[in-house]
């Protein structure tokens, strides 16, 4: 492979040349590590192919770090930290202003390597840098965030708290959001004081790379963002590195329950946010139109490869007879490449994707369930070896199916139906995940009901994908987040956890016309 790039063309890409179409690339480059604020090149001769989803052109090969590069990065960070942790908070943020300029001037570019890693369409991949391009925004308050609180708590004492970074952090991310993801996290960790060594997925590192670019013009000091690669070996040597605090991690359930059981027993604080299986409830005196468009934007959207797609429907009453409909308007996207401006949907991330998504359809096919629109076997003319799934409508089901209980993480919708308002509530809170949720109604009492009886942590009213803006936090509950969910994504939690609170009570007494005398007793504050 041609790795003879100068410095500034490392990633081959900048503000205004990147790849606007899925033709063949004739020399795809590996992609580079990135410590000290320089991209490296691997030893290693282990690596991971990352193909265009619309083709399974290659694109670039993802290296398996070697343990010593591995330990290249977390000591840098290392190193970065007493440095980083003692400049003010002030100062980092006139860093995340820049940042936050940069990645807006390169918006187009971060998107552009979505789409040909991962599948989504170009708009959906802006939409991607977006959400992670604000929680960037919302860590500029950092001196806001990291005021402490002071308190008299005597005539002579008082007590202030200071938050305080953990050191260094690692960050594990799915494949799914390669721009929002680590946006989730670079900000708010750094602007709080920690330095980070961040795993982008093996599948779609590419956004993850310009973000380490842009992290160094906006000046981060070196060793402040790192930047590492593989697999499960590479999460395992973060989550056995003594130097690493805290793990954030997105991703499987499978991936996530482990990390946050290793992590946790290896002393670290872990926050995990997992799978989904997300519900909407739709109820006879919703607006009827704009619910199935809401439904169908949120079912097949990203070919439903977002952890808050809408996978299943719970149908009330007579809405049990708008699934011609909906089927109607399913079929009518255009699944297609996704640079192609035409585009509704792009393919599944892999053929293993694919193969996984076509058999939880045949399994349903098997168990009795009724196939209404079938994505399988379509192919786009232009590009006939993509993993493509058109959308797809299974009814007729019951939640003992593998379609069901699986999360199908595809352009799949299930819908099952039910006869009342508390029925539905009762069948989605009787599903294990809790991610996100909602309902469709013209009744404020119906509404009310439903969010104060629903399980799911993130409640949409005639929202279909409720997915809180970065002054909130990410909220998902049940089985759809490790440890309870008490260590939420970005906004005031991710703050939170990032930080240590120290308290400091002092006492500056010893007047000399109020000579103070020793006790062995507690202080009364009086
Ligand atoms: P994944 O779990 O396969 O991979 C996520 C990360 O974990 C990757 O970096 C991968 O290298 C690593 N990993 C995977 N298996 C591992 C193992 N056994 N040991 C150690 N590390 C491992 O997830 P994915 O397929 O990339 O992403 C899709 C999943 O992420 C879906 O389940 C989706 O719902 C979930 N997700 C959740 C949220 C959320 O906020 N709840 C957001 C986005 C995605």
């Amino acid at each position: 492979m041609d790795n003879s790039s100068t410095k500034e063309s490392v990633l081959g890409s900048s503000a205004s040349s990147f790849p606007r179409s899925h033709d063949k690339i004739s020399a795809p480059k590996d992609t580079p590590f990135f410590v000290d604020n320089e991209f490296r090149f691997s030893s290693t001769k282990d690596f991971i192919d990352v193909h265009d989803p619309a083709t399974n052109n290659l694109v670039s090969r993802v290296p398996k770090l070697s343990n010593t590069e591995l330990e290249e990065a977390v000591l840098s960070a290392e190193k970065a930290f007493p440095g980083w942790q003692s400049m003010s908070t002030i100062a980092r943020q006139q860093i995340m202003f820049r940042y936050v300029g940069l990645i807006r001037e390169h918006w187009d570019r971060l998107a552009a390597v979505i789409t040909l890693e991962q599948g989504k369409t170009v708009a959906d991949s802006k939409g991607d840098v977006l959400r992670g391009l604000q929680v960037a925004e919302a860590a500029c308050a950092g001196p806001e965030y990291m005021k402490g609180e002071v308190l008299e708590v005597a005539k002579d004492m008082e007590t202030r708290t200071y938050r305080e970074p953990l050191g260094v952090v690692a960050v594990i991310c799915p494949f799914n959001f390669p721009a929002m993801i680590p946006l989730w996290c670079i900000p708010i960790a750094t602007i709080t004081g920690n330095t980070v060594v961040l795993k982008p997925s093996e599948r779609a590192p590419g956004a993850a790379m310009i973000l380490a670019e842009l992290a160094e013009k906006a000046g981060f000091p070196k060793g402040v963002i790192n930047v590492v690669h593989g697999a499960h070996d590479t999460v395992n040597f973060l989550l056995d590195s003594p130097a690493i605090k805290a793990i954030s991690f997105v991703g499987s359930n499978k991936a996530g329950e482990y990390i946050f059981t290793k992590g946790s027993e290896n002393g670290k604080r872990v926050q995990a946010n997992l799978g989904a299986k997300n519900h909407a409830v739709v109820l006879p005196d919703c607006d009827k139109d704009s619910t199935l468009d809401a439904i169908i934007a949120a079912a097949f959207g990203a070919a439903g490869q977002r952890c808050m797609a809408l996978s299943a429907i719970v149908l009330v009453g007579e809405t049990q007879s708008w699934l011609p409909e909906l089927v109607k308007r399913a079929q009518a996207l255009s699944v297609n490449g996704g640079f192609e401006a035409n585009a509704d949907l792009g393919p599944v991330v892999t053929p293993q994707s694919k193969a996984r998504i076509e058999g939880l359809i045949k399994s349903a096919e098997a168990e009795g369930a009724k196939i209404l629109c079938d994505g399988r076997g379509f192919k786009p003319a232009a590009y006939p070896n993509g993993n493509w799934v058109a959308p797809t409508i299974i009814s007729e089901l019951n939640p003992t199916m593998e379609c069901y209980k699986e999360e199908i993480f595809g352009p799949v919708l299930v819908c099952l139906q039910v006869q009342s308002l508390d029925e539905a509530i009762q069948l989605v809170n009787d599903n294990p995940y809790g991610n996100g949720t909602a309902v469709f109604t013209s009744s404020g009492v119906s509404a009310e009901r439903f969010r104060k009886n629903i399980q799911a942590g993130q409640v949409g009213v005639n929202v279909p994908i409720p997915v809180p803006l970065p002054m909130f936090s990410f909220t998902g509950n049940k089985k759809s987040v490790a440890g309870g969910g008490a260590n939420t994504f970005y906004g005031r939690p991710g703050v939170n956890f990032y930080t240590q609170l120290k308290t400091v009570t002092s006492k500056w007494a010893g007047r000399d016309d109020q000579p103070t005398k020793n006790t062995l007793s507690m202080p009364t504050h009086s």
